[in-house]
């Protein structure tokens, strides 16, 4: 195709700056919407690279958008840079050290993420300049992909309103097209009152909040056999109402996670949790009240952009790992069990390869994995505007999401080279749909058709607004 290997060679060119962004992200982990020096980088990047930049896109102090070009379609590659909590971790060794103890750590790669989104954008930004075509791309700085739902909120703000076509990646074990299978999730809180009292002089006058907590958890356990057998649902206490067993607790928080295959059988399992909370609340005498914290969307997937994509990563070949990327990649696998190893194969559906610590291979489009699920809040960006992903290798197969093995792996030498050629491939594939209005339209009559049969509702109440976290102080 057209271009193709120009494209690589220029985001090759690219390489020290985006190695160091990211590397410089892995040292400074900050969890959902506190990432401001992160995004002070990206900001700083996206000026020196000569984008055009917004700040506080969709109000939201840590996301940003840079664009470049002029008129043509417009091309958004979206990145990500929050880390997560208790995924502190020394890099570039192979046994469980943190940084800091508690502290937070790049447990899914978030730093190559956004290094390597920009590094597309960059790349397919500098392409436009030297052929003189019409088109413009953006990187899109997304923040608290973790927990916060950051995309939902800007696709709602209409960020994404005049965008032709989305394209992002995530870091893997394996390489291949996101299969675009992710289940819509909501996040409640679950506040109860109760009524204080001394639990040895006055247990009678106590209505406890905690046992209404504890109740909600068992209603909602015996809920789970009476669910879709893909769905999902997870508690952690916000609150247990203080830590002494002498005072009956007034108050008692539940954050519940909520996930489901598409958003109605989602908003369906809401409810029920909901009068599950009011039961409890009902039978302790206590009051409770819910709030919406963040929710996304399911994936929509998109058979053009699929296949486009798709032959980048064959005319690019697996991602160029060396004998030294193999030995590190082996040392991590040997804290891994057998079946974190053989689950990441059955995940895409191929047997399970020996002797082969990273991924020297594509996955085939059309394999037929037994995928486990999670959440993302891409999901919501795919319902605006046709979207494709793309997972890299970027550490050793086996190595299980949000975890301190991604920590570690995430500024070793083949993090770095998964990292451009997630870039390569984003970019490719962006070229692709700017040179190609035949992809274009058929991109664009796939979302139309999948749209047209269940229309997007945003997951997102009205009132409810991003989590926004203040600004720390200057040191
Ligand atoms: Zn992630």
């Amino acid at each position: 195709m057209q271009n193709s290997e120009t494209i690589w060679q220029i985001v090759d060119g690219h390489r020290p700056e985006f190695e160091g962004l990211s590397d410089r992200i892995w040292g400074m982990p900050e969890i959902a919407y506190t990432e401001y020096r992160s995004v002070a980088e990206h900001t700083a990047m996206l000026k020196q690279q000569g984008f055009r930049v917004t700040e506080n896109l969709a109000d939201i102090p840590t996301a940003v958008m840079g664009e470049a070009g002029e008129g043509g379609p417009v091309i958004a590659i979206l990145g990500e840079y929050d880390a997560l909590p208790g995924l502190s971790q020394v890099a570039n060794i192979a046994e469980p050290k943190p940084v800091e103890p508690n502290g937070h750590g790049h447990g899914c790669g978030h730093n190559l993420l956004g290094s390597a989104a920009m590094l597309a954008a960059t790349g397919v930004k500098d392409w436009l300049a030297a052929t003189g075509r019409p088109g413009r791309v953006r990187y899109y700085g997304c923040p608290a992909e973790e927990g916060g739902a950051a995309k939902a909120f800007m696709v709602r703000a209409g960020c994404f309103d005049d965008v032709d076509i989305a394209i992002s990646w995530h870091p893997g074990s394996m390489t291949r097209v996101d299969d675009a299978l992710s289940l819509a999730n909501t996040r409640m809180d679950f506040a109860f009152t109760g009524r204080a009292s001394h639990a040895a002089a006055a247990p009678h006058l106590g209505r406890s909040a905690l046992d209404a907590v504890e109740l909600m958890n068992v209603g909602v356990n015996y809920m789970r056999e009476h669910m879709p057998s893909d769905a999902r649902i997870h508690y952690a206490m916000i609150d247990s109402g203080g830590i002494a067993p002498n005072v009956v607790q007034a108050t008692a928080k539940v954050r519940y996670a909520v996930r489901a295959r598409d958003l109605p059988g989602m908003l369906a399992l809401n409810e029920r949790v909901k009068k599950i909370a009011e039961g409890a609340a009902l039978m302790t005498e206590t009051r409770v009240s819910v709030a919406v914290v963040s929710a996304v969307s399911n994936m929509l997937a998109n058979t053009p952009l699929e296949q486009a994509m798709y032959q980048n990563m064959l005319r690019l070949g697996p991602v160029p790992f060396d004998a030294r990327d193999r030995d590190y990649a082996a040392k991590i696998q040997a804290t891994l069990s057998d079946e974190d190893i053989r689950s990441a194969y059955r995940r895409v559906g191929l047997p399970v390869r020996e002797n082969t610590p990273l991924c020297d291979f594509i996955v085939p489009v059309d394999a037929k994995g037994d995928p486990m699920i999670g959440s993302t809040d891409v999901a919501d960006v795919s319902w605006a505007v046709p979207t494709i992903q793309a997972r890299v290798a970027t550490h050793a197969i086996g190595t299980p999401g949000h975890s301190w093995q991604i920590t570690a792996q995430g500024k070793a030498p083949a993090a770095h080279k998964g990292m451009v050629h997630a870039a390569k491939i984003m970019a490719g594939t962006a070229i692709d749909v700017m040179t190609d209005e035949t992809l274009m339209a058929r991109a664009k009559r796939d979302h139309q058709e999948r749209t047209a049969r269940t229309p997007y509702i945003c997951p997102l109440p009205a009132d409810v607004k991003p989590l926004l976290q203040p600004r720390p102080e200057a040191a």
